[in-house]
């Protein structure tokens, strides 16, 4: 008897008729001789309607309020999915996050599991139930409920297969697997059979929001290998799993795209030592997630540093930068800009071939495409560009790097 881990997305319990298919799909799991732990999301558009809701009545809503709020969308599903399940003759209960033991630190809204005691999970699968997990949610250590994040009930899902050594873990949501770009972005994607967790994680954090990042840098931690397939059909879906001999020979894995940036500019910041670290300390304390810093090489005495955000958090960076900028001394200046996109192509391949970032940047200029930013690492290459170019850079880089179907 195999202990399986299952995770269904919004869109897969998005009604009534979609949450008895996933009902069908689970107890069918059991009834092939298995222990099943099925985490669910909130219906589509629930955690959304609720941050609205909570906007409407407050102009500034306490991250403790956002999370007793936010934990109740994945609440009214597991309740459903554990009453359709027993109305086909099943045995399930569901369970939130805080009844499942999982424990997590005190930062609402985008909490971190610290830990995982799953005693009443373990209780009730020997007493023969599916147990319907609530995704996206855990508890502090003095019983505050948090929430994980935006798509955290991917990181439920993987979490609870490392604490309970499940023998599978399964993602299931509404495309086949991990495509080489979003198919719904460009429609020659292809599937991905098989991606290093590396991979993964590189195209989950620039953008493929297929997985959340922080669930696959859990499962690269613990070894938590897992598929992501399709809950409409029963096509074979991707493998997440360890790095392998022969994944090397494929240079780009996949293309991601990430839209609704902002790049920000400090010019003519002094060239002396402490000056980077003002900055982005004074970002840091403000909790803005950054990402491609670049500085120029100051040949003056001064130089210019760059990094984007995304444009939701521009406001606050650029207050934040105001109040720090006239500290810096010199002839310092901000300048910034949204409707920028970010484009990037992932693949362990890229530590061991040369000519990849040329031949990403000549198929965006034989097609008028402006680069404004680059930055690299071992297995990426990004660039911004003008967000209205961003699906025919993504079109075209795709192409040519072979990844069509
Ligand atoms: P769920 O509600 O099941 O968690 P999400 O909406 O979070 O589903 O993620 C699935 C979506 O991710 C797909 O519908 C697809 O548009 C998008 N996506 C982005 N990049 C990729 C990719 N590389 N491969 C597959 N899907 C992707
Ligand atoms: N319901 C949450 C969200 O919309 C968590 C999830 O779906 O994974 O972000
Ligand atoms: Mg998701």
């Amino acid at each position: 008897m195999a202990l399986i881990v299952q995770k269904y997305g919004g869109t897969s319990v998005g009604n009534p008729e979609r949450i008895c298919n996933v009902a069908r799909r689970i107890l069918e799991t059991q009834h092939a001789g298995n222990k099943v732990i099925a985490v669910v999301s909130a219906m589509s558009g629930v955690t959304n309607n609720l941050i609205d809701l909570a906007n409407a009545v407050s102009k500034n809503p306490t991250e403790r309020e956002m999370d007793v709020l936010l934990a109740t969308g994945e609440q009214q599903t597991i309740a459903l999915t554990a009453m359709a399940i027993n109305s086909i003759g099943g045995k399930a209960v569901s369970l939130t996050g805080a009844q499942a033991g999982i424990q997590t630190d005190g930062v609402h809204t985008k909490a971190r599991i610290s830990d995982i005691t799953p005693t009443e999970v373990h209780e009730m699968l020997e007493e023969g139930n599916i147990v319907i997990l609530a995704g996206f949610q855990g508890q502090t250590r003095d019983g505050l409920i948090t929430t994980l994040g935006r798509g955290g009930s991917d990181l439920t899902a993987i979490a609870m297969a490392a604490a309970v050594k499940a023998d599978l873990c399964q993602i299931f949501t509404d495309v086949d697997g991990v495509y080489t770009c979003d198919p719904r972005v460009v429609k020659t994607a292809k599937k991905i059979n098989v991606i290093s967790y590396d991979e993964m994680l590189e195209m989950a954090s620039s953008g493929s929001k297929v997985m959340q990042s922080r669930s696959v840098e859990f499962a690269k931690k613990f070894g938590v290998r897992f598929e992501v397939r399709n809950s409409m059909n029963t096509n074979p879906g991707t493998l997440v799993k360890e790095e392998e001999k022969g994944m090397e020979s494929v240079v780009v894995r996949g293309v991601s795209i990430e839209r609704n940036q902002a790049k920000v500019t400090i010019d003519d910041v002094p060239d002396r030592p402490g000056v980077a670290a003002i900055i982005f300390s004074a970002i840091r304390d403000a909790n803005i997630i950054i990402d491609m810093i670049v500085q120029n090489v100051s040949w003056d005495g001064e130089t210019d540093i760059s990094f984007t955000c995304s444009a939701a958090e521009l406001p606050k960076a650029e207050a934040e930068l105001n109040k720090i900028i006239p500290t810096l001394g010199g002839n310092v200046k901000l300048r910034s800009q949204s409707g920028v996109a970010k484009l990037s192509i992932v693949g362990i391949g890229m530590r061991s071939h040369s000519g990849v970032a040329a031949k990403m940047f000549n198929a965006l200029a034989e097609n008028g495409i402006n680069i404004q930013m680059i930055s690299t690492s071992e297995i990426k290459t990004a660039v911004t560009v003008n967000e209205n170019e961003i699906e025919k850079a993504a079109k075209v880089v795709h192409t040519a790097f072979g990844l069509d179907a």
